[in-house]
């Protein structure tokens, strides 16, 4: 795969060695298994697959050219660049601004752009509206598209089952910025709907059925179908694409649901299932696959906690904490300040978006042990430091640079 020029405070002399190291071993990818740091008191099995993925290294690499090839220039970032807050922080203080927050609100006004200003597109891409926005300002967004390669593989998936009169269900969250602009591409091409969920997807499918009354889904689904939907009719036909960082067993069993409720609706077989239901896989993205077999691998050995290192906001940790929470205590943290001593942890609680303070989270005995992983869009530089700080409270730990030689 592509090397990026990522700047070197991201990158962890540790996480890189063990990486390589693991690389050389393991060339065809097959083994998920977690990398064992015995430190003595305290045990850390890291995941095999975590940290900065090929579309966020690929953001981050144009990000910063573009800051080092356009002094004087005005950069206005569309919104994060990733869900990452040390990554959104360090590219503010190079002067860097954003026009729009996380959710689409606007902060600076596209009226105060000139043409001669820059618009870095982030990795999750934009809607087709904003792209047309800017073009009609007279900037060109095409040499500062950081879009994820692996996201437009979503639209072009989109396209193709539009282009055999299928309608578009997409699962993923309505607000997120990647789903905000797959939907806009989707629904260029075909009637679009987002699910968020299972819950959404069954009460989706009494339109199918005829469960529920059609005037009813303009209300239920607003914000989340295409412009002239026609619901009495755009669910004769559909396919499933998703958010390129859902949960794979979600999308799964999304799909799942729906195809059963087509066969039921219209008495099919395996033979004429393709006339109602387009035949895809999940358009999950390699580092989300990559990343939760690791974490369900990773799983399999017992351990004191989990330990998440990632953006609050951002969708890939959030369901690697999910898969953790099904088995042992999980600590959802963006970064080792959040440990505030031996005793005190402050995490996340993703389900009710708020931070929480553990106390005693580390066990009377020893050794330790602790399964570690961190999001798509988190530093490898943040989860050593994580290491660091729980290593440095047990004396008798091994050093860092002893465990550093071990992988060299
Ligand atoms: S998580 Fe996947 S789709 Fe998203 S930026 Fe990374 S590689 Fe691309």
């Amino acid at each position: 795969m592509k090397q990026f020029d990522v700047p070197v405070f991201y990158r962890s002399p540790l996480i890189s060695a063990i990486k390589r190291k693991r690389k050389e071993k393991d060339k065809l990818k097959k083994d998920f298994s977690p990398t064992f740091l015995d430190f003595g008191p305290v045990q850390i099995y890291l995941a095999r697959h975590f940290g900065f993925c090929y579309g966020v290294e690929n953001a981050i690499e144009i990000a910063f050219r573009t800051i080092d090839e356009n002094p004087g220039k005005r950069i206005f970032l569309l919104s994060e660049m990733i869900h990452n807050p040390q990554v959104n922080k360090d590219l503010l203080s190079r002067g860097v601004h954003f026009l729009q927050d996380t959710h689409g609100r606007q902060i600076i006004a596209f009226e105060d752009l000139t043409p001669q200003d820059i618009v870095l597109i982030p990795a999750f891409g934009t809607t087709l509206e904003i792209e047309q926005k800017l073009n009609s300002i007279g900037i060109h967004t095409e040499k500062y598209n950081t879009t994820c390669p692996f996201v437009e593989k979503v639209w072009n998936r989109s396209e193709v089952i539009a282009k055999k009169a299928y309608s578009i269900v997409i699962h993923g969250k309505p607000t997120h910025e990647e789903t905000r602009a797959t939907f806009s591409h989707a629904a260029f091409n075909a009637p679009s709907v987002v699910v968020k969920n299972m819950a959404q997807t069954i009460e989706l499918s009494k339109y199918i059925t005829g469960e529920k009354s059609p005037g009813d889904f303009y209300t239920e689904f607003k914000g989340q179908y295409s412009e002239g939907f026609d619901i009495t009719r755009d669910l004769d036909r559909v396919g499933v694409v998703n958010q390129t960082t859902m949960l794979a067993s979600d999308t799964q069993a999304i799909a799942d649901y729906l195809k059963q409720v087509m066969i039921e609706k219209y008495g099919l077989t395996k033979e004429n299932l393709a006339e109602r239901f387009a035949d895809t896989r999940d358009t999950l993205c390699y580092a989300t696959n990559d990343n939760q077999t690791s974490v369900s691998e990773m799983l399999e050995t017992s351990a004191d906690f989990a330990i998440v290192v990632g953006g609050y906001n951002s969708s890939n940790t959030s369901h690697l904490v999910e898969l953790c929470e099904e088995k042992l205590p999980t600590y959802f943290i963006n970064n080792a300040e959040k440990i505030l001593s031996p005793d005190e942890i402050l995490h996340y609680n993703f389900h009710t978006k708020q931070e929480l303070l553990t106390r005693d989270f580390l066990p009377a005995h020893t050794p330790v042990k602790i399964l570690m992983t961190s999001g798509a869009s988190c530093p490898d530089a943040l989860v050593e430091r994580v290491i660091e700080k729980l290593t440095a409270f047990f004396k008798e730990s091994s050093p860092l640079d002893t465990m550093v030689e071990h992988f060299l």
